[in-house]
């Protein structure tokens, strides 16, 4: 009987297992696992209740959502999707469902339903911290450890690895006052680095010390490594106004000063915005409390409409996040098949999920990676070996 070997019963090293029990039942299938259970961060996923997936309907393109790898999912979701993800856990008895932002959950919001179904009748040794020394028995090793940042274990086997960076934080900003808006969220909001193309749309939260949400979020993983290379000193420049010019800012900013000239400008906020916010914005342009619309001038509306649109401010850090963190980096996918995932120079050595360098913005998809390339693994092995059997 071939014997298979995975390192790691995470979400990938789990679900390879799953699908190997399907596609090649005659396998025998062992994994390794360091910690004292399995699955330990898939049961704190979503915040405990598992984003498994993304229904993809938002999703124009995979590079918005894979800063790296993209065309590596791009390929192995043919073979395995988002649907196949919803059917897979619906035939083991998950129900679920999809939010208004697209993001699939079990209908229990339990991750722990996900990590009872992916454990289920599989042979787990934990406690069992695993190298690829010691595993020369077997006919094919699939290595599913994570993000990790010691991967010195591998390089000695020749395994070629772009270094890890975390991604996925908030953002820490020098004082500027917008902290005192703490809570505040600013839905239509574009955030970007000042001299790079680096940029992300959606909602942003203004926190104690920065700032998070999001847009946040999706900006810290497209800019990953490059915030990495400059410590995480680096200009943020916000746009509170979506995606508006500073043209359409002014605009807006002429029509309000028509229809108010003897209100407070403090007082008449646009609509995309708090009341605080707005009083914040007013004073940071410059404008007294005491402004009426009438009094304001062609300069101030100026700097009024650019701080509207081209705000700018220092990041100093990088906060770890503690709802959802990955690493980039990882095995590179130079040396990898880019259909079954194995190692080129090593035959019979598979990877799969965060350990390879590909990971994705928060919304179930790295988890929707994890099984896509659990799968894409296990088709390679199931159809190596039945192969021999024939
Ligand atoms: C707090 C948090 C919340 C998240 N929420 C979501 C979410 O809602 N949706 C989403 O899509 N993504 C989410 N993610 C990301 C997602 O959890 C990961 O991308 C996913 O778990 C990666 O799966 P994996 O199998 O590659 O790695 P992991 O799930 O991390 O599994 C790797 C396993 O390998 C084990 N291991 C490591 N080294 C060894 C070794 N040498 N020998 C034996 N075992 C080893 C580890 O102990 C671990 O159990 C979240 C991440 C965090 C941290």
């Amino acid at each position: 009987m071939n014997r298979i070997a995975i390192i790691g019963a995470g979400a990938a090293g789990c679900f390879a297992a799953q699908r190997l029990r399907e596609l090649c039942p005659y396998l025998h299938v062992e994994i390794f696992e360091a910690q004292d259970r399995p699955l330990k961060k898939v049961a704190v996923t979503g915040g405990g209740r598992c984003n498994l997936t993304n229904s993809f309907q938002l999703v124009s393109d995979l590079r918005h959502v894979y800063p790296r790898g993209h065309q590596l999912m791009k390929r192995l979701m043919y073979s395995w999707s988002q649907w196949d993800t919803m059917s897979w856990f619906e035939e083991q008895g998950v129900r679920l469902v999809t939010q208004d932002d697209e993001c699939v959950f079990p209908q229990s919001q339990r991750a722990m339903e996900i990590v009872s179904t992916l454990k289920r009748g599989l042979d787990i040794r934990c406690g069992c911290r695993q190298t690829l020394e010691g595993l020369e028995g077997y006919d094919a090793i699939i290595v599913t450890t994570g993000g990790a940042r010691n991967f010195e274990w591998l390089e000695r086997h020749g395994v070629e690895i772009v270094a890890p960076v975390p991604s996925l934080f908030p953002f820490k900003l020098a004082p500027s006052g917008l902290e005192q808006l703490s809570g505040a969220l600013v839905t239509d909001s574009v955030a970007s680095l000042g001299g790079t193309n680096f940029r992300a749309e959606g909602t942003t939260l203004i926190t104690h010390n920065g700032v998070s949400g999001p847009c946040i979020l999706r900006l810290s993983s497209y800019a990953a490594r490059h915030l990495a290379e400059v410590a995480y000193q680096a200009p943020l420049v916000m746009n509170w106004l979506g995606g508006a010019t500073m043209d359409e800012a002014l605009q807006m900013l002429q029509d309000m000063a028509q229809e108010n000239a003897q209100k407070l400008v403090c007082n008449t906020h646009p609509q995309e915005l708090t009341s605080r916010h707005w009083e914040f914005l007013v004073s940071r342009a410059g404008i007294g409390r005491e402004m009426r619309w009438s009094g304001v001038g062609r300069k101030q509306m100026n700097r009024l409409a650019n701080v509207l649109t081209c705000d700018e401010y220092q990041i100093t850090g990088r906060v770890p996040h503690k709802e959802e963190f990955v690493t980039a980096g990882g095995v590179s996918l130079k040396n990898i098949d880019s259909n079954t995932l194995e190692c080129k120079n090593r035959p019979g050595l598979y990877f799969a999920g965060e350990v390879l360098d590909v990971d994705g913005v928060t919304g179930g998809f790295n988890l929707q990676a994890a099984w896509t390339m659990a799968d894409a693994v296990a088709r390679a092995i199931a159809e190596r070996f039945s192969n021999q059997q024939r």
